[in-house]
């Protein structure tokens, strides 16, 4: 079965790097530029991973983990911070939260990669004939 992975982060060019990352692997791709709209994206596509900014405009990543914890579909959800703070309360708070791992921003794709195939077992496209 197929990983579905979804990224929730304003930022258009990090949602990109996540993007080209997975894409040789065999997985869907999700992708949502901010809080409500992942929220949303999550409950209805029950992701096995989530890539979760934390400054975001209208919700910020910590908000957005809280509202997947209280949600049963979503509770267990591995989710991975994408984060430029470390080392402070955010972190901290997140750890409460359960999260699977951190990539302080800026990061690169092998990053995500290490992280990811800790939570999913991920296979490499086969190239069609
Ligand atoms: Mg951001």
């Amino acid at each position: 079965m197929s990983n579905k992975i979804l990224t929730v982060d304003d930022s258009k060019m990090v949602r990109m790097i996540v993007t080209r990352t997975f894409q040789p692997f065999e997985c869907e791709i999700f992708e949502a530029s901010n809080g409500a709209d992942g929220l949303a994206m999550a409950a209805s596509i029950l992701p096995d991973l989530i890539f979760l900014d934390i400054t975001m405009g209208d919700m910020n990543g910590l908000e957005v983990l809280e509202k997947l914890r209280q949600t049963e579909a979503l509770q267990a959800t591995p989710v991975i911070m994408l984060t430029a703070e470390s080392g402070n309360k955010s972190i901290e708070r997140a750890d409460q939260l359960h999260v699977a791992g951190y990539v302080a921003k800026p990061f690169k794709g092998e990053q995500l990669l290490a992280q990811a195939n800790q939570i999913l077992n991920l296979q490499l496209l086969v190239a069609a004939q």
